[in-house]
């Protein structure tokens, strides 16, 4: 009788996640999949439920996707999976001596398990100028809405960064009509993670459509009084703007964790179940950083498909399954009529063979290492992308003729 008491009254587990974004949202998701009984709370600090934030910088920017489409969920979804959701609530600190988490407010909310899914915030510069009215980021909704006013009465746009977010921005405005300019430090568009010919390649179809793409061109500031006028480069010469985006990539938001005492280097780090070093704590999605055994090396990825799957590995860990989270990572990026994806992770690789024309706006770059297929970026060629992310995963080592020879089938490969 006793012992059924205690059974009774023993308290339910609460999985607490702070950042209701792509990778919170799948977390509860799998929780729930997984058929975890305790309290699932997801706290976030933006005013709306878990949203796509790919859309933001295309088909949502560009007027296509109305904002009905960047739900990730229903809202009916959310009672049925007795998941809570927080909107508009930020976390401002960890007591895990307490195991609580502090609201902005000053609400204690306790947990069992705390999963981190705080992502990032966009960078912005550290420039004269860089906060004048006018300027904008883009990570947030909030920031896609500002931009999209202010594109419609805009002439001219300036875009200081040429990474996909830059780039995609480009080609919505080229389609809404403004003219643009994009001014990038690098000596080449998307140099963090495309390969050189992929890269100047887009510069071609960019400049094609009419941007106004700078290479090796580094800014050294915003002008404007009130007001953004203009963006003036480090060589003295002067463009002007009725707006400016800054897309110069994301700082992963570790603020809170740092103050935890919890190891961070350029993101959370954490295991290969998405565990910090504080076992009832995990981090998942853009602000972790973990070591990814397929590549041997420690990444940070921004990317929808990572958020999901460490997501899922963090939940399978809490209810128990401790698999090694050893994804292949993929990414797309639209622009224009360009459907770009790319698979795997390009660097270090030692051989690229290049399958079909890029004249033809229809080809995929395979990367190899030691004869081993490590990454492919695939323009307008969902065969070549999908088969290359089998290989990759098998560690497959094709043939690089064949691979060249577009009369042989890429399902060949899979076999
Ligand atoms: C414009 C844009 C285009 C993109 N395009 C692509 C694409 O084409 N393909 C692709 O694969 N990926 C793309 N991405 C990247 C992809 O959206 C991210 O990788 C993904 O959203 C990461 O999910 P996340 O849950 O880790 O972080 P997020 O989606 O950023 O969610 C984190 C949430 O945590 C909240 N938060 C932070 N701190 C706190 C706190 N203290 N308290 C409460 N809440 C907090 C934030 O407000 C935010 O809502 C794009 C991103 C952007 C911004």
């Amino acid at each position: 009788m006793q012992a059924l008491a205690a059974r009774q009254f023993k308290p339910v587990p609460h999985t607490l996640i702070i950042g209701a974004g792509q990778a919170g949202l799948s977390a509860a998701a799998e929780l729930r999949k997984r058929g975890y009984e305790g309290d699932v709370t997801l706290l976030g600090a933006e005013p709306v439920p878990p949203y796509q934030r790919p859309p933001l910088s295309k088909a949502y920017l560009s007027g296509e996707t109305p904002l009905e489409r960047l739900w990730l969920k229903p809202a009916a979804w959310y009672d049925k999976a007795e998941v809570t959701v927080k909107t508009g609530v930020r976390a401002s600190a960890i007591d895990r001596a307490a195991g609580e988490v502090i609201t902005q407010d000053g609400d204690r909310l306790g947990f069992d398990h705390l999963i981190l899914a705080t992502g990032g915030e966009a960078r912005r510069l550290d420039l004269p100028g860089a906060d004048l009215p006018g300027v904008h980021v883009l990570r947030n909704l909030a920031e896609a809405n500002a931009l999209s006013a202010a594109l419609e009465s805009a002439k001219r746009l300036v875009i200081i960064g040429a990474g996909y977010i830059g780039l995609e921005v480009a080609a919505s405005a080229r389609k809404r009509g403004l003219e643009v300019a994009v001014l990038e430090a690098a000596d080449r568009p998307m140099a963090r993670t495309a390969s050189p010919l992929l890269s100047g390649w887009f510069g071609a179809v960019h400049r094609g459509y009419g941007v106004d793409l700078r290479v090796s061109t580094p800014v050294a500031g915003v002008t404007g009084e009130a007001k953004a006028d203009g963006v003036a480069l480090a060589d003295g010469e002067m463009i002007s703007a009725d707006l400016v985006l800054v897309a110069a990539g994301l700082c992963a938001s570790t603020h809170l964790a740092e103050a935890a005492g919890l190891a961070c280097d350029d993101g959370i780090l954490v295991d290969a179940q998405a565990r910090t070093e504080d076992e009832r704590i995990f981090a998942i999605g853009d602000v972790a950083r973990f070591h990814l055994p397929r590549y041997g090396r420690s990444v940070r990825l921004e990317s929808v498909h990572n958020a999901i799957e460490q997501g899922k590995a963090a939940a399978a860990a809490i209810c128990g399954v401790e698999a090694v989270y050893d994804p292949v990572p993929w990414f797309w990026s639209d622009q224009y009529e360009l459907k770009l994806q790319i698979a795997g992770l390009i660097e270090g690789a030692d051989q690229m063979v290049r399958r079909g024309d890029p004249e033809e706006g229809k080809f995929a770059l395979f990367h190899l290492l030691n004869g081993r297929l490590i990454a492919c970026e695939a323009v307008n060629s969902a065969p070549e992308y999908m088969a290359a992310q089998r290989m990759i995963a098998a560690g497959s080592a094709p043939d690089p003729e064949r691979l060249r020879d577009q009369s042989v089938a890429m399902r060949d490969f899979l076999s």
